[in-house]
């Protein structure tokens, strides 16, 4: 059994992974962290100690969270988004003197994932590109952690440098994002919906299965999939 604590359980996403890792055969619900719960990361670290943290909190204290796991010597898988670049590299340096693993994954949704692939496909080809991003009204951080990764990767694939993003915030909302790629006389869309929460869960399943295995800090669901 995968003995597994969530940060920010009271939240949208915590609340729907508390859920997840209930029902799963092979791991244990050990602590919900959460103001809301009055139950702190570090009690959850020191008094259930978990073998695996589920982060999804806000972009304000998301670092302080996966670094305090690290301090424990605890893998921590990583959903909140809004880390800067520096930060992810001293997450990086302290995952590399910990116990613990990081995985952080921008989108565990396995079609997000997909449509990050296919647009490194394309980038070569029609480099020139911008990204739409969508999301609920309450989302925290814009441009999101998926437009800033699937950005990353166009770039590093051969694509535009610093494709522009667009945010959009709005009730009805869950999240989406399209990449629009233009040619001469062609455009090509991709299109990525997130219809329900549930969609992120057998992605964040599988990171709390794969997190013990990895090197230090990896980015990406697709680096374990
Ligand atoms: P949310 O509903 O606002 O939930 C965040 C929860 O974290 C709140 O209950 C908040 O409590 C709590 N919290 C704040 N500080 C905390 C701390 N230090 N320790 C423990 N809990 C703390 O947000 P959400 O919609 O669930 O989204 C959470 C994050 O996940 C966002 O960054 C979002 O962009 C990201 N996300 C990622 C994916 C993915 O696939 N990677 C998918 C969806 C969403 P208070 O309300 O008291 O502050």
């Amino acid at each position: 059994m995968i003995r597994v604590a969530v940060s920010g359980a009271a939240g949208r996403m915590g609340a729907t992974v508390c859920g997840a890792v209930y029902e799963a055969a092979d791991m244990e619900l050990v602590e919900r962290a959460d103001p809301a719960l009055g139950v702190t990361l570090e009690h959850a670290l020191v008094q259930s100690k978990p073998d695996v943290v589920v982060d999804f909190t806000v972009p304000d204290t998301v670092f302080d969270n996966a670094r305090l796991c690290l301090e424990h010597g605890t893998h921590v898988v990583v959903g909140t988004t809004g880390l800067s670049a520096e930060q992810v590299d001293e997450l990086r340096s302290d995952a590399e003197r910990s116990d613990g693993n990081c995985l952080i994954a921008p989108n565990f949704a396995i079609g997000a994932v997909l449509m990050m692939e296919a647009a490194k496909l394309i980038a070569p080809h029609m480099p020139d590109c911008e990204i739409v991003e969508l999301h609920h009204e309450a989302k925290l951080d814009a441009p999101s952690g998926t437009a800033k990764r699937t950005a990353e990767l166009i770039e590093e694939a051969g694509g535009r440098q610093d494709p522009p993003i667009h945010s959009v915030r709005l009730p009805g909302l869950v999240a989406s994002q399209e990449v629009i790629f233009g040619g001469l006389g062609q455009t090509l869309t991709l299109r990525h919906d997130t219809i329900s929460r549930e969609s992120f869960m057998p992605g964040v399943l599988l990171a709390v299965r794969k997190v013990a295995g990895i090197d230090g800090l990896v980015i990406g669901l697709e680096n374990v999939m």
